[in-house]
């Protein structure tokens, strides 16, 4: 979400006459776009502007904004903290962003803008986006959730959904502009459309997506189990271009962590998800969230987590360490668990998924699959790397001009992250 906000920020700010620089010690004005999910981002946030302040002490006159998730949260004290900030605003005013730079401009003083709900009608919000191939289309802002852990509800707001004429124009004109593939963001995604009158689902939105024939792949990131309805399995099942892809982050495999984390279901019922999924879809790539090290979980409910992986078999999962984060209730409950023991918990996670990932690629071995070629490999440029429809990176030998389409490569080595393969005329 963050990523996308940027291109948005990106669209505002080309409306003003700003243009991107790669390097800092030419940039006018300096954008900082936080992230409050962990502390360790947050963190982070305040080495760069103390980085960025030594910079405006060189050259008089620049501007530092800071916006985003710990923007929202952190308001005016920003500048107490971090002196030499110019502009703070939040998630729900990103569209401001073009009048307070111009308001810091003229008036030489800070300049603070929180609002606390995004406006009733969502402003079009002009973009450039980084990536030719690929685009972000956000269709559903915040979430109406409550997990004990999670900063997003107080900074992202409640759900509101984006109206489907207006989504289904973005996506038409991105197949227009040549774009070959769509992820559909949102902080709850599979929530999308119950706030609309009449109230939709995600389904009608990939079946929208389905008839645009430019459009190749269609994916949606990322939403909360309990929304993942019947209706939006049979739309993936159904609608070609729907990629065969769940992210659904679980977050534990305990069910008492889970009722602690206020997460509204239990193991039971993901299994149950999973299999209707697996039923309906049989080749499905399923990846998750876990988090480890939650307050009071024991070394049998982290084993239950442990265990889960592998009788899920996912194919990939985002893990991480608990971080205690402002407003949240866990983050004042005792029995937090101790950093090192947290890290040891990771770390024997990280190996079980590893584990099950690179047998689940492995399988992978010897099939020819369709991949989207999204640009040279970083690591050698001689390869070109790419995306299955399942989100599996494949690496491959091929020229530069495939760039942008949609190829065969026969798989001939895994590991558990990525593939590696040979194109096939
Ligand atoms: S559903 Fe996701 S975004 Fe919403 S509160 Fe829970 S963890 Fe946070």
């Amino acid at each position: 979400m963050n990523k996308s906000d940027s291109e948005h920020m990106l669209g505002l700010l080309d409306e003003i006459g700003y243009k991107t620089t790669d390097d800092i010690q030419l940039a006018d004005l300096m954008i900082l776009n936080t992230c409050a999910i962990r502390a360790g981002a947050e963190e982070k946030i305040y080495s760069y502007l103390g980085r960025w302040r030594q910079l405006k002490e060189k050259y008089p006159g620049r501007l530092i904004a800071v916006g985003g998730c710990v923007a929202q949260d952190a308001g005016e004290s920003l500048i107490t903290r971090s002196p030499g900030v110019d502009i703070v605003f939040g998630t729900h005013n990103l569209h401001r962003l073009p009048d307070l730079v111009q308001q810091a401009k003229t008036t030489k003083a800070p300049v603070v803008e929180i609002f606390q709900e995004l406006p009733e009608d969502l402003p079009e919000v002009p973009v450039i986006r980084q990536n030719s191939i690929s685009a972000w289309v956000t269709i559903i802002y915040g979430c109406d959730y409550n997990c004990t852990y999670c900063i997003v509800p107080y900074v992202r707001g409640r759900e509101k959904s984006r109206t489907v004429t207006e989504i289904t124009k973005e996506m038409k004109e991105l197949g227009q502009a040549g774009y070959k593939e769509i992820t559909l963001l949102g902080q709850n995604v599979t929530a999308y459309g119950h706030d609309l009158n009449p109230a939709l689902h995600l389904g009608h939105l990939l079946e929208e997506a389905g008839k645009i024939e430019e459009i190749k792949r269609v994916r949606f990131l990322t939403g909360h189990p309990r929304d993942l309805k019947p209706e939006i399995i049979e739309a993936v099942a159904n609608v070609e271009n729907a990629c065969e892809y769940f992210h659904i982050p679980i977050q534990a495999g305990d069910n008492r962590t889970l009722r602690r984390m206020a997460r509204g279901y239990t193991v039971d019922f993901y299994k149950k998800l999973v299999e209707q999924i697996r039923n309906k879809i049989p080749d499905a790539v399923i990846t998750s969230d876990l988090i480890v090290g939650f307050p009071g979980e024991t070394e049998e409910e982290f084993l239950n987590t442990v265990n889960l992986v592998q009788d899920i078999c996912f194919d990939a999962v985002n893990t991480a360490a608990y971080s205690p984060r402002p407003h949240t209730p866990s983050a004042n409950w005792e029995e937090q668990i101790p950093e090192p023991e947290k890290y040891e918990r990771l770390r024997f996670l990280n190996t079980a998924v590893s584990e099950v990932s690179h047998r689940l690629n492995k399988r992978l071995l010897g099939k020819t699959i369709e991949v989207l070629v999204e640009g040279k490999s970083s690591r050698n440029p001689e390869r070109l790397t790419g995306r299955t429809r399942g989100n599996k990176i494949v690496n491959f030998e091929g020229k530069e001009d495939l760039i942008g389409e949609l190829v065969n490569v026969s798989i001939e080595s895994a590991n558990p992250w990525a593939l590696r393969g040979t194109l096939v005329n």
